[in-house]
């Protein structure tokens, strides 16, 4: 690239220009005789070779254990098990209800009722106090914000019409207390010794 033309690329880069680059400019691509450096994926590196190898690889080290595990995660799956146990043993605890949906540790697993979490303990032959039980906090629907919904519509001076900013309030009011969904909250369940019994014999799980 000459003097003149470098400068003007720089000057451009600095003032924020985009500056057009043709496909047959000098500046597109040029043949290199001489180079050196680590190559991987038919990319050049230089002397980057850590990204290089990253970049050639499948596989790398678990940032824990250093057992082999697939390149798109940090940590395997029994230290990223480990890891979830040790942040439910650091949350609050908090009786359970008996209603509030349940989420077992590192599932996908919800226990709706005391019936669920009974059926699941008898299935398992496992006492409900050995479970890691999180407590479900609700998601209600979010209101809609009309100056959002109407961006694409609306001038930058103008504002939202009375009647429109109304008609959204009242409907805001009925949407947001509409229940869509649970997720993890932020306390682990106590579950009671004699909360869950056996309707069946009566007895105690
Ligand atoms: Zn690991």
């Amino acid at each position: 690239m000459g003097l003149w033309r470098y400068l003007e690329v720089i000057t451009n880069k600095i003032k924020g220009v985009k500056i057009m680059i043709k496909i047959t400019d000098k500046e597109a691509a040029t043949y290199q005789t001489n180079i050196s450096g680590w190559v991987a994926g038919g990319r050049f590196f230089g002397k980057d070779e850590r990204a290089a190898r990253w970049n050639g690889c499948t596989h790398v080290a678990c940032k824990k254990c250093g057992v082999t595990i697939d390149k798109m995660y940090t940590i395997c799956g029994q230290c990223q098990k480990n890891e979830a146990i040790k942040r439910f043993d650091k949350m609050p605890k908090k009786e359970w209800d008996g209603k509030t949906p349940l989420l077992l540790l590192d599932s996908d697993l919800f226990f709706d009722s005391e019936d669920e979490l009974l059926d699941y303990c008898l299935d398992f032959v496992i006492n409900p106090q050995e479970l890691r039980l999180i407590i479900c906090k609700p998601i209600y629907a979010e209101p809609i914000d009309p100056g959002d919904y109407y961006s694409d519509d609306l001038s930058d001076d103008s504002i939202i019409p009375d009647k429109l900013r109304a008609a959204f309030d009242c409907l805001n009011e009925e949407i947001s207390q509409v229940l869509l969904s649970w997720c993890p909250g932020e306390y682990a369940a106590i579950i009671r010794e004699d909360a869950l019994h056996d309707t069946n014999s009566g007895n105690i799980l």
